[in-house]
């Protein structure tokens, strides 16, 4: 099927001599040609201004061949129907001549197509794409890039088909620059190099962390004390006015040594994390400047200081890197969010350069001490800043170029390198960590740009702006802080940067009674209901101070409760089929229930928790594309006919599924009833036939749209003819186990 603009018409039916001659007179046409009014290339009268990065969706071609424009479901219209031969050019404005990244997202819904990437005019064959991603539908995109040098100034790039079977969703073009044969010397320490952060021998390093939010500053809402106050301040002043300040200091004291230990450092790494990010808060460290006895003078406290050399040499003894985050900074950066800990009534960091000058002491107080540490990986000098600058302006978020953000890290960075020659910057935006303008490019060398990633979109385009930046400025990015959000959410924003080489960290790392971490604090129902008395009733409660004091205790790793299903979300698969993992025993005499979530290899789904009742696990596979998604090892200890019971959930009756083996397909479910709602739970079996010993079961879902939340397998009849050993007790096990 071949669709063509109406412009294009002329030219193709005096051709006779195929595509491909076509195609070549156009373009010998160029900058000269007048019968094409439209979609034209070569023209690049539209072009903006040359660039260091361009994002160009798909349907932004200047001229198509063969191939056509479909909606689709994941945003932008899409270029489809690529035959061989067809083609699909982009007019161009670039910057530089030098290399850049060319990121495509392609869908091929059987890992069919490739294609070539050319100059429309020059010919020139920047690279040719022989395998593209079997992405199973041609509604799930994934990304290849190739780099490639490209020209100064406009261009019409050209994507040409050279086998059919893909899709194409958009262009990311990024300037990289010369492309180095020596790596630089390593300097020991974790530095910006480029666009790439490295570690101490010079080595990619891309970071992979989790923030210690809620262990220095109490955000109210994570001590899920919001109703009734407003600020982590708030918060101590509260409960110094229940419950005393001895027993609050004691209180925050438990807290702060249970938070995080090495226990935690220890979990963290095991989960395949790299990076703590260690936000602090000022009030450890040293007075606000209005109890200081003088005015510019520095009181140092212990406290915050014990704590985080005792991080820094946890995260030393297990080479786990150290992100140093100053959240909470004297009179707080942000107006707006309780996590700044801003007290209206006095200059916040913006208003009192005496605030500045302290909060740059305190930078150069902790860099002193930790100059010498590489599993330090950076000093984040504000975890983000929520501040307008501008007299004329009600949005921080549109602040044309945040000067005193720029110049507090400038006067920063040249403080604390007299004592620090060593470690990498990391400077955050305004408007909650989302806006740099202004602030990029900075004169000062070693550094990266960090970004939050809060209730955004997974989609190239939310990361538009941090990508032009480290195009232009050629500086590495950073994810320094997301998350409260979901699994799908979560393993979708890590596909996002890995596809996109940047680093993440996701915040917070346990939270009281919250499932969206990678662990939680339980919270006691005396603690609710001493949070009820204080909030409705403002009434003493009898023994407050021993409520707080379990609170505290409960965030000791060991009474945590892991989010398996966050973890795996956030990291992937986390295990193998392989000899080591374990094999679930299937005996004739036994229903054997097995768990979704407790495979041996995930893929393409996620793990929920679930709403079923009758789960005994707590958790549920959900969002199941097409593809291997979820692997599970037996060991059959009598081979034979099995039935297998799969617990099941569809909104539409949607979905179906097989069971492959080796490869071989041995058992499939075409169809599941629609069950209405996602945590809907029915039933749908078939009988496969298992040979024995240990073996490995892949579901495969042929078609999406379906929840799993556990399956069951009981032997029918032995290959041999023999019965089951004990046909009654089997029969009473399942019954009660299937409640009926
Ligand atoms: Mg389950």
């Amino acid at each position: 099927m071949i669709l063509r603009s109406p412009a294009l018409l002329p030219w193709i039916y005096p051709i006779v001599a195929g595509r491909r001659r076509l195609f070549d007179e156009r373009f010998a046409f160029c900058g000269t040609r007048t019968p094409l009014t439209e979609n034209e290339c070569g023209s690049y009268d539209d072009l903006e201004e040359a660039s260091s990065f361009l994002f160009i969706p798909a349907s932004s071609y200047c001229e198509l061949d063969g191939a056509e424009q479909q909606s689709t479901t994941v945003g932008e219209n899409r270029v489809a129907s690529l035959s061989k031969g067809d083609w699909v050019a982009y007019d161009v404005n670039l910057l530089n001549s030098t290399y850049y990244r060319v990121q495509f997202q392609i869908s091929s819904a059987d890992g069919e197509g490739a294609f070539r990437f050319e100059n429309a005019f020059t010919k020139e064959i920047y690279a040719s794409i022989e395998t593209v991603p079997h992405t199973g539908d041609a509604d799930v995109y994934d990304s290849i890039s190739r780099d490639v040098r490209l020209p100064e100034g406009s261009s019409t790039l050209l994507l040409r088909s050279i086998e059919p079977g893909w899709n194409l969703q958009s262009l990311n073009i990024e300037e990289i620059g010369e492309i180095s044969e020596t790596i630089e010397e390593a300097t020991g320490f974790v530095r910006a190099h480029g666009r790439e952060i490295l570690d101490a021998k010079g080595n990619i390093l891309h970071f992979k962390g989790m923030g210690l939010g809620g262990w220095m500053v109490h955000e109210p809402y994570m001590m899920l004390a919001d109703e009734l106050v407003k600020t982590p301040t708030e918060f101590l002043n509260l409960l110094r006015d229940r419950i005393g300040y001895t027993d609050t200091a004691s209180f925050r004291k438990q807290w702060l040594e249970n938070y995080v230990t090495l226990k935690d450092v220890q979990k963290l790494k095991s989960l395949g994390f790299n990076l703590f990010q260690a936000p602090l808060h000022y009030d450890l460290f040293t007075l606000p400047i209005e109890k200081e006895p003088e005015r510019g003078h520095d009181t140092w406290l212990l406290t915050g200081f014990d704590l985080l050399d005792q991080l820094v040499d946890w995260c030393t003894q297990e080479e786990i890197y150290l992100a140093i985050v100053l959240q909470v900074a004297p009179g707080g950066q942000g107006r707006a969010s309780s996590a700044y800990d801003y007290d209206i009534t006095k200059p916040s960091l913006w208003e009192d350069d005496e605030n500045i000058r302290k909060t740059i002491a305190l930078w150069r107080e902790i860099a002193r001490r930790y100059r010498d540490n590489e599993w330090v990986a950076g000093y984040d000098l504000l975890g983000a800043v929520d501040w307008i600058f501008q007299s004329n302006n009600t949005n921080d978020c549109k602040e044309v170029d945040n000067t005193p953000l720029k110049t507090f890290y400038e006067r920063a960075i040249e403080a604390i390198r007299q004592v620090d020659p060593n470690h990498m910057f990391i400077l955050n935006g305004n408007c909650g960590g989302t806006h740099h303008k202004g602030i990029f490019p900075i004169s000062r060398n070693n550094t990266a740009l960090g970004f939050h990633h809060y209730w955004t979109e997974n989609n190239l385009e939310s990361l538009q702006a941090y990508l032009e930046f480290r195009a232009t400025n050629h500086v590495p990015i950073l994810m320094m802080q997301a998350g409260e959000n979901h699994n799908k959410w979560y393993q979708e924003a890590v596909d996002l940067f890995e596809r996109n080489q940047i680093g993440w960290s996701f915040f917070p790392w346990k939270k009281i009674d919250a499932p969206s971490s990678p662990f939680t604090i339980l919270g006691t129902n005396l603690y609710y209901a001493l949070l009820d008395k204080w909030q409705n009733e403002k009434l003493d409660i009898l023994n407050a101070n021993q409520i707080m004091f379990d609170v505290a205790d409960n965030a000791k790793l060991e009474k945590c409760t892991l989010n398996e299903a966050v973890t795996v979300a956030i990291m992937g698969v986390n295990t193998e089929c392989d000899q080591a993992a374990p094999s679930y025993t299937i005996t004739p005499d036994k229903l054997e229930r097995i768990e979704a979530e407790s495979f041996c290899r995930l893929q393409n789904a996620v793990i929920e928790n679930t709403a079923d009742e009758l789960d005994t696990g707590g958790f549920n596979l959900g969002w199941l594309n097409k593809g291997v998604a979820a692997s599970y090892k037996l060991n059959v200890t009598v081979a034979g006919d099995y039935e297998i019971t799969y617990r099941v959930a569809s909104i539409d009756g949607d979905g179906s599924f097989r069971i492959e083996k080796d490869g071989s397909i041995i058992g499939e479910i075409q169809s599941i009833p629609a069950t209405k709602e996602w945590q809907k739970w029915t039933d749908v079996s078939h009988v496969v036939n298992l040979s024995s010993g240990v073996q490995v079961l892949n579901i495969v879902s042929s078609q999406q749209g379906w929840n799993l939340n556990w399956f069951e397998i009981a032997l029918l009849e032995s290959l041999t003819g023999g019965q089951l050993e004990d046909p009654i007790v089997f029969e009473a096990e399942r019954n009660a186990k299937e409640g009926s």
